[in-house]
């Protein structure tokens, strides 16, 4: 009988005298020079625990790592092999302002200057369910500050009866328990398009979406006075950008997600981002700070356990506390 399913992988971890290799990993570098960190898969809601094998900034491989709670010892094939775009030749990797090379601070600056002369409910946030808890969090105080409408992008396919969730998104619940959006991700969306169209809407901050696949397409966008766009990739959304932030991948910061069961669950930083890019909490700690006046932690670990505080979700947990393994929330 063929092998071909969608955990053929898992062969190669258990197989006891290394005889069955991967064909994406073999001959690419010697497993011993690998630098291990432990991080997340990041292509569904179950959000397997993996290791990271890198080497001078390169990614070289996932594999599984051992939870119990989550994914025991294995993962699936295709979350395995989705580390590739992260190493992207056409990474985002400069701050651009109307098209032009800007430099981190006075982005932000010339942005929080202008959100702050932003007449409420002017301003609407479409951020991402690939972003971590921290960085939902602290949009959720733009949010709050500016009395923007908010949301973030559904993405669903097909689920199996193993490891495999319908949602593709690796933090959906974090997108809720912070407040982004409510129990039905993407509800807000034509409410955002329609406050655009209106003219109500002037100004959209964007994360991580290409949101012209989501109903606010390029003539919308025109009308904006504002465009604000964080990615990691380019794509259309981030060519109309007035300000254009280079993001991180998660193999490039830290941060936690919380996975389609509740567990919230943290992961490492693996390699450097490339050129000017940086972790969206980096900068969006800064924004916030500029906007609203509030001043908190320049520490992963500080802000997590700010949000915990404030976030009731999250109450009583700490960056520490949650472990290797994380820690099982209600949801
Ligand atoms: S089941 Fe989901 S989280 Fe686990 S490895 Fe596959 S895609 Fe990644």
């Amino acid at each position: 009988m063929p092998f071909d399913n969608n955990y053929t992988l898992n062969t190669v971890d258990v197989c006891p005298v290394g005889a069955l290799t991967s064909k994406d990993f073999r001959f690419q570098m010697r497993a011993w020079f690998l630098k291990e960190t432990r991080s997340l898969c990041t292509s569904c809601a179950t959000g397997c625990n993996v290791i990271i094998g890198s080497r001078e900034e390169k990614i070289y491989r996932y594999t599984p790592r051992d939870n119990d709670a989550v994914n025991a010892s294995w993962m699936c094939d295709a979350g395995r092999l989705n580390y590739k775009w992260i190493g992207r030749a056409d990474r985002l990797r400069e701050v651009l302002v109307r098209g032009r090379k800007a430099a981190w601070p006075d982005a932000l600056g010339e942005i929080s200057d202008r959100l702050k002369q932003a007449p409420a409910g002017s301003v609407a946030i479409v951020a991402s369910a690939r972003q971590t808890n921290e960085e939902l969090w602290l949009l959720s105080k733009l949010k709050a500050r500016l009395g923007a409408l908010s949301d973030s992008v559904g993405r669903e396919g097909p689920a199996d009866k193993l490891l495999v969730s319908a949602d593709k998104n690796p933090n959906t619940n974090g997108a809720r328990l912070t407040g982004i959006c409510f129990t039905e991700i993407g509800t807000s969306l034509p409410q955002i398009a329609h406050g655009i169209a209106s003219g109500k809407v002037k100004t959209l901050i964007v994360f991580g979406e290409d949101v012209t696949k989501h109903g606010l397409g390029a003539d919308l966008l025109g009308k904006l006075e504002m465009l604000i766009v964080s990615d990691i990739l380019p794509g259309a959304t981030t060519q109309l950008a007035h300000y254009l932030l280079p993001g991180a991948a998660h193999a490039e910061k830290r941060g936690s997600f919380t996975n389609g069961k509740g567990r919230v669950q943290k992961f490492m930083k693996a390699v450097e981002a490339p050129g000017d890019a940086r972790a969206e909490w980096e900068f969006l700690h800064d924004l916030v700070h500029q906007v609203t006046g509030r001043n908190g932690f320049v520490t992963i670990e500080g802000l997590f356990n700010q949000m915990a505080q404030e976030v009731p979700a999250f109450n009583g947990l700490t960056w520490a506390a949650l472990g290797d393994t994380g820690v099982t929330v209600p949801i």
